[in-house]
């Protein structure tokens, strides 16, 4: 496995490879991520990851001061995946002078404003912006992305009919740990008790899709709500069922297809997480 740190080693290793699957992480790297590059291998793709804890996307210095990086282990648990390259830059090389071109800056539209975007204010436009910079060194054929990012994979999916790049976007299921937790980087800082109480995401989730068939969005909204009232060591920022085509919030009865998408705070950490209800 290939390591390049710099767009000039990035395209020395590509210049002859065709067919490339591209995988981009912020590291700390889980099964989660390792299902995308299996996917991109199990394709025959040239396999290529990222890692980059991107600055311009964290609304929150905090979450970004405190993001987990693990860049030994996460190098090892690549290539076992069968990653052949693996792109590692520096803030420097792809903000110079802390600066980005405006061409990376996109207007996402009511994907900004709604549900994670309504909560992480510029978060997407730091996604697109770094996810289409990827784009244009990698240039792969396919690229990889996770469905536990439900509003991201959309972004994504906009992101490049406007750009027009051609790439194959993949959308993959959610990894999820024995007891129904969506595998994320950011579990690592769980404490033991916090790592217990955050089941109540899929717990929600789960109980949310066993009502769905006979009860309303609204009911199964505030069933959600009381769930997390109950528990001390959880904050419930938003549980909102949608259409998962327009983002268009659902009130009454429950059609196909609805998609419940979450967001909730174990201590100082912000989990998301989302299921298709019908
Ligand atoms: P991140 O490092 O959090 O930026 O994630 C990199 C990619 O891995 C994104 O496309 C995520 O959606 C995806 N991903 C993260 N967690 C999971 C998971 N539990 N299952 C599947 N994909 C995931």
């Amino acid at each position: 496995m290939e390591i390049a740190r710099t767009k000039i080693a990035l395209n020395e290793f590509l210049s002859d490879k065709q067919h490339i699957g591209f995988v981009p992480t912020m590291g700390a790297l889980h099964e989660g991520h390792l299902s995308l590059i299996q996917e991109s291998v199990k394709r025959k793709l040239f396999t290529v990851a990222s890692i980059f804890v991107n600055p311009t996307q964290f609304n929150n210095a905090a979450d970004f001061e405190k993001y987990p990086i693990d860049t030994e282990a996460d190098l090892d648990k690549l290539k076992r995946a069968g990653c052949e390259l693996v792109f590692l830059p520096s803030k420097e090389e792809l903000y110079p002078n802390g600066k980005t071109h405006s061409k990376y800056l996109h207007d996402f539209g009511k994907l900004e404003t709604t549900i994670e975007g309504a909560y992480r204010p510029g978060h997407f436009t730091g996604v697109g912006q770094v996810v289409h910079m990827f784009f244009d060194c990698v240039k792969p054929s396919t690229a990889f992305f996770g469905q536990k990012d439900f509003q991201q994979l959309q972004v994504i999916r906009l992101l490049n009919d406007k750009i027009g790049s051609g790439i194959e976007i993949v959308g993959m299921p959610t990894v999820r740990e024995n007891d129904g937790l969506a595998m994320s980087s950011r579990n690592r800082r769980l404490n033991p008790e916090q790592r217990q109480a955050s089941t109540l995401l899929y717990k929600a989730l789960t109980e949310a899709k066993e009502m769905a068939s006979l009860e309303t969005a609204m009911h199964i909204k505030n069933h959600v709500k009381d769930l997390f009232q109950k528990n001390d060591l959880t904050e419930l920022e938003y549980f909102e069922i949608i259409n998962p085509n327009d983002f268009e919030p659902i009130e009454g009865n429950l059609t196909h297809p609805s998609q419940a998408v979450i967001a909730a705070y174990v201590g100082e950490i912000r989990l998301i997480d989302n299921l298709e209800l019908v």
